[in-house]
């Protein structure tokens, strides 16, 4: 038994999940509440919960404490940052804790889904902030010239007395005048002519994103180092590429699997059908039922080997290609047409009914169940379940 589950609630994994678990729970609800891609109000605050959550759960020794002795069995820990957490999640190199970092920037890149069947290499352009190569981030030409500020020793604001009646004085900080609150003042003269004293350059870089065979949605790719600089500060943001997927319009994933959702007539679906399809790497299949077999539409049917590539085997092992199969029917059959198929068919004669049984002939209908349902959630009656023929017992109460 744990102590308390709140943790557990936040990532939505019960106290027994496995550490596995716990890691897809994370991922899943940490790019969905991400601040760089959700902006909906309370989207940062629910995020930071996650981290927070994961940081616990995530930690063997942290979790055992936390299922023992609860939320107060963590106490005495240092804050978690939780831009620290996705990036070290995504990035997957190891947590730096206590050292300044500029924050990550985050890339969401849709992906097509022939480049997750194929592999590829694809290009893409981030603007950054960097440190300005010809003064080497100094904001000066001049060797030896101090950026910082004089006025505010490089802290960006002032601290000013106010008196306020006799005897009443207020303390208040205020932004500097002098570097207007940047912290960093330099004589125009000694101004580096590259960044104009600003220490830092907007750059534009294009990254080589390697996509490789049977990588999915949410899967994410790090360029460590290559983020943003701070002057000042030793470590460079990094830049975290996390893979979307594009919509296809023939094949849906599904894990390592495709699916195909085919329409066949009901002609088809019982005497045999051929489609041709373009696969995710140009080839063209022609898709067939095996002769004398009928296509029941209530099951799934397959091709071997012709899903997605197993991530990590280079392609050598495969998912499947899986089928769903509509079928349309005809919306009539002339009698000669009727009679013959009854009898290909098997189908018995028309049953004979009881000689004052009333007689009602069925029709078309657009009534939606699902709405009907919905709007009579709140009747005595919620029982939309078809009714099966009472038993005779029943009938008889
Ligand atoms: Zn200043
Ligand atoms: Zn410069």
């Amino acid at each position: 038994m744990v102590k308390e589950t709140k943790f557990y609630d936040i990532l939505g994994v019960a106290p027994t999940s496995s550490e596995d678990e716990i890691k897809r729970a994370y991922r899943k609800l940490a790019l969905k509440f991400h601040p760089d891609k959700n902006k909906d109000e309370g989207a940062q605050e629910k995020f930071k919960e996650i981290s927070v959550a994961y940081d616990c759960l995530s930690d063997e020794e942290k979790r055992r404490k936390y299922d023992q002795f609860g939320e107060k069995g963590l106490s005495g820990d240092g804050g978690v940052d939780p831009s620290d957490i996705f990036s070290s999640f995504f990035g997957g190199g190891s947590r730096t804790r206590g050292e300044p970092k500029p924050k990550d920037i985050v890339h969401e890149y849709p992906v097509p889904l022939e480049h997750f069947y194929n592999g590829k290499v694809v290009k893409l352009a981030v603007n950054r902030d960097r440190l300005c190569e010809p003064c080497n981030g100094s904001g000066s030409n001049k060797p030896g010239v101090d950026a910082k500020c004089r006025d505010c020793q490089g802290r960006g604001v002032q601290m000013v007395t106010r008196q306020l009646g006799p005897g009443f004085i207020q303390q208040m900080q205020i932004q500097c005048k002098n570097c207007g609150g940047k912290g960093t003042a330099i004589k125009p003269e000694d101004k580096c002519s590259n960044c104009s004293g600003a220490q830092v350059v907007k750059d534009k870089k294009i990254f080589e994103i390697p996509i490789e065979k049977g990588m999915k949605k949410g899967d994410s790719v790090a360029f460590r180092g290559e983020g943003d600089q701070i002057p000042g500060v030793r470590l460079a943001g990094d830049i975290i590429i996390i893979l979307d997927q594009k919509h296809h319009p023939t094949f849906t994933r599904k894990g390592n699997h495709l699916l195909l959702e085919q329409t066949i007539s009901l002609g088809e679906a019982l005497t045999g059908f051929v489609t041709e399809i373009t696969h995710l790497d140009g080839r063209k299949i022609a898709i067939r039922s095996v002769a004398g077999e009928c296509i029941d539409p209530d099951h799934l049917w397959a091709i071997n080997r012709e899903g997605m590539p197993v991530p990590k085997t280079g392609g050598v092992e495969r998912g499947n290609l899986i089928i769903k199969f509509k079928v349309t029917y005809p919306s009539n059959i002339s009698e000669n047409d009727n009679a013959t198929i009854r009898r290909i068919l098997g189908v018995p004669p028309v049953r004979n009914v009881s000689p004052d049984a009333e007689e009602a002939f069925i029709a078309k209908t657009t009534i939606d169940l699902a709405k009907e349902s919905q709007s009579r959630r709140d009747d005595d009656d919620d029982d939309d379940e078809p009714r099966g023929p009472r038993s005779a017992g029943c009938a008889q109460q």
